[in-house]
């Protein structure tokens, strides 16, 4: 048997950065690199595994425990996010870690310190596993792609362990926003499943926002400043008027927990023409909705008051919040919570202020909650997995397949 952390430390080796430029499928090629090595595992371990020509890898193991059990799909990405590199990776094995500053020895005077990351003091004693302060880790998501191998191993070395049906995935390009743009639910085979994508030790989360994007064009008239007097139209104080109509507190700096907001994410204007854009987000569906129409309203009262035409808003909803699709299967969730439990482990169910692939899933027919990989402070240099987290979350794959084969 491998270990967790060897394997965990084979696959953040690999580059497998996506780009949010490309319109290929994966966007990268190098992300063929371990979506190829893990079908390879998975075969050689003597799992039914294939990859498909849009990058993704489904393996099937059957069930062993002679009754009707439903198909659990489980789920990880390869991709790493373009905002940090992913190539030579080289982490840091920190030995019960004694809840001092950690020196990421690639760049003199960088530290990972408890005085800004106060959650270090969480794992004080435990192994931790760093970058050096020059690339991410990657533990986003290859600790999850590690922990759902490791599971499988188990299962395959273990015979005598009892389990219905499996389905394994591993996607890419989530960090972009089209994991799962090509995913064949179908194909998966999976009656529901669990995306092993969350962050630290616990996290369980059934719900993310309901999410729209508006782009919002001003057309107004430039007319030299001289002789300007009640023809000018100056689109950039007309956008900035149509601002000033939405609420301000309801921005992401200022909203947390089940707030929602509207977000401005781009503003480009001159006398002539502006345009603006905003995400929209919130939990609640109904006031998501009323959101939605708050700013059509701001749009067709700015409207009316500088002549028709003057604003165009294109509104676009782009997910919804998985928490009706997976609702009324409660049970996913609280074996998954019964699941931590039996592992030593308190779950914290909270909810998600952005998206999952596992949110367009449920949507797709597939309700799959998201499942914590272990990871900390994704997406940069600063990233980091404490050992234990990442075998507790195989542990927990393990778990969530006794309790559904019993
Ligand atoms: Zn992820």
């Amino acid at each position: 048997m491998e270990k967790i952390l060897d394997r965990f430390l084979r696959y953040v080796a690999i580059d497998t950065q996506s780009d949010e430029e490309s319109s290929s499928q994966p966007s990268t090629a190098k992300q063929w690199d371990l979506l190829n090595l893990l079908a390879d595992e998975l075969r050689a371990m003597g799992v039914k595994a294939e990859t498909e020509e849009h990058g993704y890898v489904y393996a099937k193991i059957p069930g062993n425990n002679g009754k009707d059990t439903p198909t659990i799909g489980f789920m990880a990405h390869v991709d790493t996010a373009p905002d940090a590199s992913g190539k030579d990776v080289k982490p840091q094995i920190i030995d019960c870690y004694d809840g001092g500053d950690i020196p990421l020895k690639g760049v003199p005077g960088l530290f990972l310190k408890p005085s800004e990351f106060p959650e270090l003091l969480h794992f004080k004693g435990e192994t931790l596993i760093t970058t050096d302060g020059t690339t991410l880790l990657g533990a986003d998501d290859k600790a999850g792609v590690a922990e759902i191998m490791d599971a499988v191993q188990y299962i395959v070395t273990h015979p005598e362990f009892k389990h219905g049906p499996i389905a394994v995935a591993f996607t890419r390009d989530e960090e972009i926003g089209c994991g799962v743009d090509s995913f064949d639910v179908k194909r998966f085979g999976a009656d529901f499943g669990y995306t092993m994508d969350g962050g630290e030790i616990g996290e369980l989360e059934y719900e993310n926002f309901n999410a729209a994007a508006a782009k919002i064009h001003i057309q107004g008239r430039n007319v030299h400043p001289g002789s300007a007097k009640d023809k000018m139209k100056n689109a950039i104080h007309i956008a900035t008027e149509l601002n000033d109509l939405l609420p301000k507190l309801a921005r992401p700096e200022y909203t947390e927990g089940y707030e929602g907001f509207f977000h401005l994410i781009s503003f480009k204007g001159a006398v002539e023409e502006a345009d603006i854009a905003y995400i929209i987000r919130d939990h609640d569906r109904a006031k998501f909705e009323a959101r939605k129409e708050m700013m059509e309203k701001a749009a067709a009262f700015i409207d009316a008051k500088y002549g028709e035409g003057t604003v165009r808003l294109e509104l676009k909803d782009q997910y919804y919040n998985m928490r009706e699709m997976v609702e009324p299967h409660m049970h996913i969730v609280d074996t998954a919570v019964k699941a931590m439990e039996l592992a030593g482990i308190k779950p914290r169910i909270q909810p998600i202020r952005g998206g999952t692939d596992g949110a367009r899933l449920s949507f797709m027919g597939l309700p799959c909650p998201n499942i914590f990989a272990g990871g900390l402070n994704f997406h940069g240099k600063m990233e980091y997995v404490p050992l234990r987290s990442i075998e507790k979350a195989a542990e927990v794959i393990l778990n969530i397949l006794r309790l559904y084969a019993e």
